[in-house]
């Protein structure tokens, strides 16, 4: 059984101020939440303040990016032994870090093999452009990012996977569930052959792409989403609440 997987990517929003407020205001909800996993992603200036307030409760703790290096002359980045030990997970290859930060799926490599080795569980984004879904190209591109980010890797524990189309994210027009299940089937499938079997039944992989409270029960009846990641909805309290009890009770009914 795969445990669903709510995950919050705040994006470069909130102070710090308004990130202490955003989580007063969902984590008594978000801690009552059961057989789901919930997570938030604040931006990095915001991570410390977070995860005082999350220490000791069921929420977790997760990165928007981060450095493959340990340490070193590299100005204005952070390191995964940085944020080890203070955050569970780390958002890799967003399509906005690949589209306006030029991330190669051989940068993701890089990441992902970095997050892994101090033992943070990597969220690896994958997703085709609008161009190639009209192109009937989205299987191609999304399994070329998926083995070349996960290249020369063979321990995966704790990876996830987000399948978000860019034409989704942010535009208010979500992928339909079962385009999205379909492509879901596939990413297992691509981690099985590079994987196994074992790896990839084991493997959450989420969708993403304007989640929000009236759409997620569809897409988390969905027999291979595991769960959502989610921007926009996520920085309204109610909202996200609603969606983390969304997909509680959705997944309960299977
Ligand atoms: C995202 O940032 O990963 C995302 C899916 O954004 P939104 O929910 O706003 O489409």
């Amino acid at each position: 059984m795969r445990k669903p997987l709510i995950a919050a990517n705040w994006k470069m929003n909130t102070t710090p101020a308004e990130a202490v407020a955003l989580v007063r205001q969902m984590l008594p909800e978000l801690e009552t939440a059961t057989g789901v996993e919930t997570l938030l992603c604040p931006p990095f200036i915001s991570t410390l303040v977070v995860a005082d307030l999350l220490n000791h409760s069921s929420v977790m703790l997760g990165a928007q990016n981060v450095y493959y290096e340990d340490k070193g002359a590299f100005t204005g980045e952070i390191s995964p032994l940085m944020l080890a030990g203070v955050c569970q997970y780390v958002i890799l290859g967003h399509s906005e870090r690949r589209s306006l930060f030029g991330e190669s799926n051989q940068i993701v490599n890089k990441k992902v093999k970095a997050a892994l080795k101090v033992g943070l569980k990597p969220i690896l984004c994958v997703g085709e452009s609008l161009a190639d879904n009209d192109a009937g190209k989205t299987q191609e591109v999304v399994s070329t990012q998926l083995r070349q980010s996960l290249d020369g890797i063979k321990e995966v524990v704790g990876l996830v996977v987000a399948y978000e189309p860019v034409w989704a994210i942010g535009t208010g027009r979500a992928a339909s569930a079962a385009q999205a299940n379909k492509t879901i089937e596939m990413i297992r499938d691509v981690l099985s052959a590079l994987m196994g079997c074992e790896v990839a039944g084991a493997t959450r992989i989420l969708y993403g792409g304007s989640v929000n409270a009236a759409n997620i029960a569809e897409f988390i009846s969905q027999p291979e989403i595991d769960g959502a990641l989610v921007g926009g909805a996520s920085l309204k309290a109610a909202e996200f609440i609603s969606i983390v009890r969304e997909s509680a009770a959705a997944k309960r009914c299977h």
